[in-house]
């Protein structure tokens, strides 16, 4: 296993070291090292990325991962293959470290001042990115965490030191000021000590040495994952001014795009829907109005074959606006067969005493002219691979034959 230098000293962007192993698929390559100062993924905390550079060859490393009890540089291999025993220059993407440093750090701050304050035990963590999530136990509300959120930065101003502490076994004085409670250890544990007695948590990550360079904490918005599971997201550091100007960015669009741009947008969303709604109403009434219109006209040169009264026409409506129709029709028409066909589909109804089979009638159609489609013996909808004209002209020929009229 490789001697892991960001346990010396997080900071350390360079370093050298030996090639102890490695794999190739096509273009992609995995190195282990003799010592590294990339950090692999775990805890919360993503794989570092960076470059691994020898005399020939460079590696960009797109991740970090420890498996099978090694640590294994993945990524891209530019020039020839490299050699096992062969001495690499590391270079840290810093950027991406010290925002997950700044993250990491900041979430031991918030996960200690919402244990002291309302007793909430963190029981995940994540980062991803531009921001993190934390998952706690117990209620929230938004005046428990502007509460927290302001403690947690009064921490970051007080400038407290970070340290780690390693232990094999933990001493009287430490155990009782952790916040998570460990059963037993095995081997080497590392313990982060945040001020004197701030907060003391086990933890294998990476960490700034002093809670200032944490920069700010921002929650970003909270919402319960299950029955008294809570998630948190929020920011820190050169992070959280890029997220939150994402965030403003879309808040401050979407409110330019309302009719009346005039903070605050909640409410502008709201005078939206309820215009949208009363809207929708008077569609409602009109398309009602309409039908009622069309209903008559129909009726007025509707086919009588047998006993029943087929009603035929070519429309251009949306499907849906279509089948809506058709249904309210021979509701309200007994004895009434309705064909209604367009260039995109045909949609076949009847009245309920009406004794023909919809389904089958559009089965005869696709059998004629081809096309597909479906439904039941009341209502059967498809698309047919001809005119509209073709196929009204079809189905009352072929109503006529099974009616016998
Ligand atoms: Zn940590």
């Amino acid at each position: 296993m490789a001697r892991k230098l960001y346990y010396v000293d997080p900071y350390l962007k360079t370093a050298k070291a030996k090639i102890s192993d490695l794999t190739i698929k096509g273009d992609k390559i995995e190195v282990s090292l003799t010592e590294t100062i990339f950090y692999p993924r775990g805890g919360g905390q993503p794989g570092d990325k960076g470059k691994i550079r020898g005399d020939g060859f460079e590696i960009i490393v797109e991740d970090t991962v420890e498996r099978d009890g090694e640590i294994w540089h993945v990524g891209k291999l530019n020039g020839r293959t490299p050699e096992v025993g062969e001495e690499v220059e590391l270079e840290l993407d810093w950027e991406w470290r010290y925002g997950n440093m700044q993250m990491h750090t900041g979430q031991h701050i918030l996960s200690a001042v919402l244990k002291k304050r309302y007793d909430l035990d963190t029981s995940g963590f994540n980062i991803f990115g531009d921001y993190a999530k934390i998952e706690v136990n117990g209620e929230l509300n938004w005046e428990m965490i502007e509460e927290a959120e302001l403690e947690a930065n009064k921490v970051i101003i007080d400038d407290l030191p970070v340290r780690v502490e390693e232990y094999e076994v933990l001493p009287k004085g430490v155990v009782e000021k952790l916040r998570k409670y460990i059963p037993n250890i095995k081997g080497k544990i590392r313990i982060v000590r945040i001020g004197e007695n701030f907060d003391l948590t086990p933890c294998g990550g990476t960490h700034v040495k002093s809670t200032r360079e944490v920069g700010v904490i921002k929650v970003l918005r909270f919402y319960k994952k299950s029955k008294d599971t809570w998630r948190i997201e929020f920011t820190c550091g050169f992070r959280a001014i890029k997220k939150l100007n994402e965030i403003l960015k879309d808040y401050w669009s979407a409110l330019d795009a309302m009719p009346n741009k005039n903070p605050p947008l909640s409410e502008r969303v709201r005078e939206v829907l309820e215009s949208v709604e009363s809207l929708e109403e008077k569609v409602d009434s009109m398309r009602k109005e309409v039908w009622k219109w069309k209903e008559e006209s129909l009726l007025g040169r509707s086919i009588e074959i047998g006993h029943y009264n087929v009603v035929t026409f070519v429309e251009k409506w949306d499907i849906k606006d279509a089948q809506a129709f058709a249904v309210d029709f021979v509701k309200n028409n007994p004895g009434t067969i309705v064909v209604l066909a367009s260039e995109d589909y045909v949609i076949l109804a009847r009245n309920e005493e009406v004794e023909v089979s919809m389904k089958s009638l559009l089965e005869d159609l696709i059998k004629e002219f081809g096309g597909k489609g479906g439904g039941t013996d009341n209502l059967a909808r498809g698309k047919i691979e001809a005119e509209p004209e073709d196929v009204i002209d079809f189905v009352v020929d072929r109503l006529r034959e099974i009616i016998g009229a």
